[in-house]
């Protein structure tokens, strides 16, 4: 197995080693400006997911995506599954507006925002570093006793329960969600079990998988070549004033500078919780979480030199040319955002507080009756787009010789239902011609808000 053909030069991942087992990255936390506003934003960001929850808009969930009933609220808006358009109109815009904003910031989403991110280090490895009494150091794991592990895991248990059951709450909703942790989980086992699996999932990702997942998994960080451009903010290090980097000792001969700014300590590899060296230049792995600029300004106080060797930057200004805000992603992104809410808002406003649309019932196309006449069997979907209980009326506009009758009693819905009613269209043969006829059929609700639809009655040929 010693085949130079199978021993990679450097490592092909910076959690992997040479001989493919996985390197556990322990980085150093670099204390410093950068650091405690992420710290303070993760905070409130964790905070925020905490509660959106709880958080009503007119009586309304602020967001509850409840796939058991297929409605999906979202700021107090209820989608129903007929708003596929509404709803395809939504998802391009975000995406867009990731794009427009990955294009302008980098992956200052990744560093910032990220829900891997700001639990990981501001919720899973603080517990690491106080049950491991690494306190920001970095290196291989060391012997820790054995009781520290048993309740490093159990408050890693403890912390994933209540993401799981957060995330569930997003799904289920506070209140149902606040009666069930009450009571048996066998009454409600297809619940219970999402949120097991949940927990299970994030025990794997925040106490093994870790850093992988944005190295391997994530698929925005996969997008990032094309995604950036010259223009956009990433983290870099200056390697016109960084270079040749060397020990302090030998920085100068006869006097004379004879080394660039990076004394060459590895502070900012040490404190890279994606293991790798920001000074080889843009690498995908490159999470933009300023924990390098943090440490390298700690170094560059400490030997009393200018900070920022590592800062925000962006592969133009890196190579002397002007910062540039206009360029072409930033013009097309933002029109396109534009034609996309303009449409979202013309959808949105046409359409009505119910939905009605006919099919034909499955089986015979038609029958004849007693007297003689063409009955077609159909079937009236209607969706309740309101929170109030909304009564129908349905009559036949065209053919105006023929008559309409429903199997149910009554056509009432409930808040949001969708319900499908059975309905017989009666008509005289002689409005069939080669076997069609156009059916008008008006659908009116009890304020007056009518959908006039059409269809193709069916019968024999005459
Ligand atoms: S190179 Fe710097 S900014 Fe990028 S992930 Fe590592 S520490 Fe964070
Ligand atoms: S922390 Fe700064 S000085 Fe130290 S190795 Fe990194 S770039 Fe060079």
């Amino acid at each position: 197995m010693n085949s130079p053909m199978l021993t990679p030069e450097e490592h092909v991942l910076s959690t992997l080693e040479a001989d493919g087992s996985r390197r556990w990255l322990k980085p150093k936390l670099s204390k410093g400006k950068l650091l405690n506003r992420r710290r303070l934003f993760s905070y409130v960001l964790i905070a925020i997911f905490t509660l959106v929850p709880y958080i009503k808009l007119a009586g309304k969930p602020l967001v509850l995506l409840d796939i058991a009933s297929r409605r999906f609220t979202i700021l107090g808006f209820t989608f129903l599954p007929t708003d596929t358009v509404l709803l395809t109109i939504f998802v391009v815009g975000l995406l867009l507006t990731v794009f427009l904003f990955t294009a302008l910031f980098g992956r200052v989403w990744c560093g910032w925002a990220c829900p891997q991110t700001v639990y990981m280090e501001f919720l899973f490895r603080p517990v690491e570093r106080l049950f491991d009494g690494t306190k920001g150091r970095g290196g291989h794991k060391k012997n820790i006793a054995g009781w520290r592990t048993v309740a490093k895991y159990f408050v890693y248990f403890i912390l994933c329960v209540y993401l799981a059951n957060t995330f569930l709450a997003y799904f289920i909703g506070v209140d149902r969600l606040s009666e069930w942790v009450t009571q048996s989980p066998i009454n409600h086992p297809v619940p219970f079990a999402v949120m097991s699996f949940v927990t299970f999932v994030m025990m794997v990702d925040f106490c093994y998988f870790r850093e992988q997942m944005c190295l391997i998994a994530c698929p925005y960080g996969r997008f990032q070549s094309v995604l950036l451009d010259q223009n956009s903010v990433i983290v870099a290090y200056d390697e016109n004033r960084g270079e040749p980097r060397g020990k302090i000792k030998k920085s100068k001969v006869d006097g004379l500078p004879v080394l660039g700014d990076c004394i060459n300590c590895g502070n900012c590899v040490s404190t890279c919780p994606t293991g790798i060296d920001i000074r080889e230049g843009l690498q995908m792995e490159c999470i933009n979480c300023t924990q390098c600029i943090d440490a390298c300004n700690l170094v560059m106080k400490k030997v009393g030199r200018e900070p920022n060797l590592i800062r925000y930057s962006s592969q133009a200004r890196d190579r002397g040319l002007a910062a540039g805000l206009i360029r072409a992603r930033t013009i097309i992104y933002p029109l396109l955002l534009v034609g996309i809410i303009v449409a979202f808002l013309a959808v949105f406003l046409a359409s009505k507080s119910f939905d009605a649309i006919v099919l034909r019932e499955p089986g015979n196309p038609h029958t004849l009756t007693e007297d003689g006449q063409v009955r077609n069997l159909l079937k009236l979907k209607l969706t309740n787009r309101t929170d109030e209980v909304m009564s129908f009326a349905a009559r036949v506009e065209e053919p105006a010789s023929a008559t309409i009758d429903f199997r149910e009693d009554q056509l009432q819905l409930q808040p949001r239902e969708t319900k499908t009613f059975h309905v017989s269209i009666i008509a005289p043969r002689d409005v069939f011609v080669l076997g069609r006829a156009d059916l008008q059929l008006t659908c009116e609700n009890g304020n007056e808000v009518s959908r006039t639809l059409s269809f193709k009655l069916v019968g024999p040929y005459n």
